[in-house]
């Protein structure tokens, strides 16, 4: 059963003990900003809790928010394309995001997607920290700048980064690179080829990190 309390941010939600399966029964509850009033459903992270790499995005879209499940919409499913064209098992990869309702406003009958602000991401990083140290992954991929700059800090620039295998204290290898999203908003087919090839040598840089170790493949919680 989902608790249901205001707070600042999701930290005090956070149990001593914490599991996956816990983290995402309590998140289903979380208000810690208004952000649970328009999205229909927490979406928290999806995936093995021994994945060897862990992906952030921004926020759930607009099919993720209506089934509940991180990246199961148009861009989840460009992802899922460009690890296999990577090489990369899929079920070596949990996936989530730094902010886990849908930010959206309307526009006709169309539910468009609204950048999530500094305090909505600051609210809701509790739930990403719990991930990361329940996951542990070796590979820690930000898929695109409000996740890249909300894991690695405000200056960082994905332009300037994108595919450098980075060290950080969140992990032993940390990526920048493009959201898939934004491969899908490419002006021409042209852009969206060369784009997507591009988000495919990105993640080929991480393919040896997942593959050099026995990885359990154990369905996600
Ligand atoms: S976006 Fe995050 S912090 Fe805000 S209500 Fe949803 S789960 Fe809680």
């Amino acid at each position: 059963m989902a608790r249901f309390v205001e707070v600042e941010t999701a930290a005090p939600l956070i149990p001593p003990r914490p599991t996956l399966p816990l983290l995402r029964s309590l998140a289903a509850g979380c208000r810690a900003c208004d952000l649970y009033k328009r999205g229909t459903q927490t979406v928290f992270g999806e995936g093995a809790g021994s994945a060897r790499a862990m992906m952030v995005g921004e926020q759930p879209g607009d099919a993720e928010d209506r089934l509940g499940r991180p990246f199961v919409g148009p861009a989840g499913k460009l992802l899922d394309r460009a690890l296999a064209e990577a090489g990369i098992d899929r079920r070596a990869v949990y996936v989530t995001n730094v902010v886990k309702h849908f930010k959206w406003k309307p526009r006709g009958k169309r539910r468009i997607h609204e950048k999530p602000n500094a305090r909505e991401i600051a609210a809701c990083r509790p739930w990403l920290e719990a991930e990361l140290s329940l996951v542990k992954p070796r590979v820690l991929v930000c898929l695109g700048a409000t996740a890249a700059q909300a894991l690695l800090g405000r200056d960082f620039k994905v332009t300037r980064h994108r595919g450098e295998l980075l060290r950080s204290d969140l992990a032993p290898y940390v990526l920048a690179t493009v959201h898939p999203s934004s491969l899908l908003r490419a002006p021409d087919e042209e852009t969206r080829r060369r784009e997507t090839l591009r988000f495919v040598q990105d993640l080929s840089r991480i393919a040896p990190l997942l593959r050099d170790a026995p990885q359990d493949h154990a369905p996600g919680p």
